[in-house]
């Protein structure tokens, strides 16, 4: 385990990322009805972007910062904007970026639980850190997989499952594929959203290519690219996959993807794609 998400937080992965979770949670709370959130491959929930590892990359950079220095941002930020700030991170400078567990229990309800896996020793007990005094929060020093065994389907049978792998082996994607196919008999009703990182856009393309013919129907597939695929050991984007999205969300991700496109891009192959790939 080598990928540290310290060296890329905030970039324009975890503001698309962290925005779309933003908004599938506020649909989730306009039930009073408890939900349950489980984030598989959580990270350590804060970063400090002074720290050596932001500052080698600089990556935010060019993701929350610019979002940040924006007179006008996209009304559908609203709910990620005002939970980073309530967080501590705002603009033009901010000096550290919380990572999804925050965010998630930042807008969860006290009625709603939450359960995060890190993997890494040191990245878990950093996490844990941040919410010994939290109820509502579990945290496990385990392989997020087999949580997705032992803790679905939640007593709430309601929730949201979010699978962030850091994809360092090749076979991230076929191991994520077989994945669905139990979360799907544990949990069929569950929301679930997959972050996927486009390098070779081949590989992403078999995966999305797999759920099409096999995976689960309401699966919507988001996409944004901030530079031209033609490097394919650069990630040119990223993609995220939702399994029964909130009924508002491809309007609302077409929305907001078309304008953080232009706000990320890098040159002009930035673009954005949101489509049903099963529906
Ligand atoms: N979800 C976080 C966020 O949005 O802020 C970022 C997570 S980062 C992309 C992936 C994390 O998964 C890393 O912190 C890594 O140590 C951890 N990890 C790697 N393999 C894991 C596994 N099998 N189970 C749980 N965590 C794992």
């Amino acid at each position: 385990m080598n990928y540290r998400h310290a060296y890329h937080a905030g970039n324009f992965a975890d503001v698309m990322k962290h925005a779309s979770l933003a908004l599938i949670i506020n649909y989730l709370k306009l039930k009073e009805k408890p939900f349950f959130i489980l984030d598989t491959h959580a990270g350590t929930g804060r970063t400090d972007l002074a720290g050596t590892e932001a500052q080698k990359t600089g990556e935010y950079r060019d993701g929350i910062a610019r979002i940040l220095a924006e007179e006008k941002p996209h009304e559908l930020l609203k709910p990620y904007l005002e939970t980073l700030a309530g967080l501590g991170c705002a603009g033009p400078e901010p000096t550290s970026y919380p990572g999804s567990p925050l965010i998630a229990s930042k807008l969860a309800r006290p009625q709603d639980r939450l359960t995060f896996c890190e993997l890494h020793p040191e990245d878990a007990e950093t996490l844990r850190g941040n919410f010994h005094r939290d109820k509502r929060v579990k945290v496990f020093e385990i392989d997020g997989y087999t949580a997705l065994k032992s803790m679905l389907p939640p007593k709430e049978r309601r929730g949201l499952i979010l699978i962030d792998p850091p994809f360092e082996s090749r076979s991230e994607f076929e191991r994520i594929l077989q994945e669905i196919e139990q979360i799907h008999v544990r949990f069929a009703t569950g929301t679930v959203m997959i972050w996927y990182p486009i390098k070779d856009p081949s590989l992403s393309g078999a995966f999305v290519e797999h759920l099409e013919h096999t995976g689960p129907e309401k699966t919507l597939r988001a996409e944004l690219f901030i530079r031209a695929s033609d490097d394919p050991t650069r990630m040119s984007g990223c993609g995220l996959i939702v399994i029964n999205p909130p009924f508002t969300l491809k309007d609302q991700l077409t929305d907001l993807f078309g304008w953080l496109k232009d706000i990320l891009a890098h040159d002009t192959g930035a673009r954005a794609r949101v489509e049903w790939i099963k529906k």
